[in-house]
């Protein structure tokens, strides 16, 4: 089958490389030269395991090419796959630019009948939106074909897309086309052998499902994170209680740890968006509206915890920090809580000393200009001479450090963890002082 892919960020990338991988002929299209040239030298600007191999591999078998050429790569694709970004707008909307010029694009030189696949995330009703926009670059040509246009939302996680996007939970295709269904269910035949995994329903229930999917999500970790504070109060323990509930077949483990909120480019901006759509239908989301602030305020907390243990003002006081990503396996820092302390830590006259094992090089970019964040390329490096070690990413590398070293090296025995990583008891024993999220704390002295 011949697929073009429109946009090669997190999405595209890997549905393109997956897609070349069941044997498909697939060209990558993206506007960012400097993307398209790192990809075609075999080089990616993100972090997601497994990714290069399956990308190399099925370049050099001669199935998959990266090109900036609307005209060659609209051209090739029976079915262009939309994956463009859909950033928030100021009023929280989700900002269609991208996906309305990718539309236009292939209306301006799409030649022959064409399904178009939407899997950016997009408002309900863009399926309709991008059909007229096609239509009316094709019309302006004189060309008519048969053009169809889905929704296919996509559930990837960064950190194990390959794995998810090869064994997909659901694969959501919105489509009123028979001939559209039927021609995504071959598309996905590869990963459908299992058990039927497709659920076909009409364009906007699709639409709505993938804003339902990340508003719930998020809305369990806002939860948590509310009843950790109101734990911490209590002087319970929100992990006991996790696992309490957790137990509970009706609501599973997932999406129940507390920590220092959600990040990440779709959860924010996804909630926002679905707010806006209902708006301007008249209505008022107020439990999606309490989540986003149970977690700002979430984001803040290891900062409030920070002016507890050290007061308001922080001059000349250095913290090493442990984690950079929103989340782990990622290079990814969009609304990663990290951002969010780092500022407030500068703000308040401290320096930081920063660790993350893939998302270094995006941080340095953020704060090239701020001369108090530095960073060390190993965790125990970040030490010296801090106040204190605060952990906002919970990668694996951070799970059993060298504790010893760790409190030889810091100026005080104080771990402030914004992912609930140790056992408080352990830490106790350790003579460390260990300030969790919806836990006891102990306090040294
Ligand atoms: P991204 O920002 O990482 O990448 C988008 C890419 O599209 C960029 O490389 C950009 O240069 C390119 N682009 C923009 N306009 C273009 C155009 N007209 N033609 C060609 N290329 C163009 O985005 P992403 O994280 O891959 O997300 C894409 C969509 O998928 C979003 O709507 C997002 O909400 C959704 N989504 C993301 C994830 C995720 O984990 N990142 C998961 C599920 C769904």
């Amino acid at each position: 089958m011949k697929i073009t892919v429109i946009g090669t960020g997190y999405v595209g990338l890997v549905a393109g490389a997956c897609f070349a991988e069941f044997g498909n002929e697939v060209v990558c299209l993206d506007l960012d030269e400097k993307k398209i040239k790192y990809l075609n030298e075999g080089k990616l600007q993100i972090y997601e395991p497994g990714l290069p191999e399956i990308i190399e591999r099925n370049r050099e078998a001669g199935r998959l090419q990266f090109t900036t050429n609307i005209e060659h790569s609209v051209s090739h694709g029976f079915l262009q796959v939309i994956a463009v970004g859909t950033p928030s707008g100021e009023d929280g909307a989700a900002d269609l630019t991208h996906v309305i010029s990718a539309a236009k694009n292939i209306g301006r030189y799409v030649e022959h009948d064409t399904v178009v696949v939407n899997k950016s995330t997009v408002p309900v009703g863009s399926a309709s939106r991008v059909q007229a926009v096609i239509i009316k670059e094709m019309k302006k040509r004189g060309i008519s074909c048969q053009l169809d246009v889905v929704s296919n939302p996509e559930f990837m996680k960064e950190g194990s897309a390959l794995e998810d996007f090869m064994r997909p939970d659901r694969i959501v295709i919105g489509s009123s086309s028979q001939d559209a269904t039927e021609f995504l269910r071959r598309l996905y035949a590869p990963l459908n052998r299992y058990r039927d995994r497709i659920l076909v329903m009409d364009e906007r229930s699709a639409e709505l499902t993938k804003y339902a999917a990340n508003t719930m999500l998020a809305t369990r970790i806002s939860l948590m994170n509310e009843l950790a504070t109101l734990s911490e109060k209590l002087g319970a323990d929100i992990e006991s209680v996790r696992r309490g509930i957790g137990s509970d077949p009706r609501i599973g483990y997932h999406f129940l740890y507390a920590g220092c909120g959600y990040g990440g480019s779709c959860f924010p901006k996804d909630i926002r968006a679905l707010q806006n759509t209902a708006g301007e239908y008249g209505l008022h989301l107020s439990i999606l509206e309490s989540v986003e602030k149970v977690n700002r305020a979430q984001k803040l907390s290891v900062l409030d915890k920070i002016r507890t243990r050290f007061g308001e003002h922080l001059d000349g006081k250095q913290f090493a920090l442990w984690g950079l990503s929103f989340k782990p396996n990622t290079n990814d820092m969009r609304e990663a809580p990290s951002r969010i302390v780092i500022n407030g830590l500068v703000s308040r006259g401290a320096s930081v000393n920063a660790y993350d094992p893939v998302a270094m090089k995006d941080a340095q970019k953020i704060y090239a200009d701020d001369k108090v964040v530095k960073f060390s390329d190993n965790p125990l490096s970040t030490l010296n001479n801090a106040e204190a070690l605060i952990i906002l990413t919970e990668w694996k590398a951070f799970r059993s450090p060298d504790f010893d070293a760790i409190k030889n090296d810091l100026r005080n025995p104080i771990i402030i963890d914004g992912r609930n990583l140790y056992d408080p008891s352990h830490m106790r024993d350790m003579g460390f002082e260990y300030i969790s999220v919806g836990r006891p704390s102990n306090l040294l002295g």
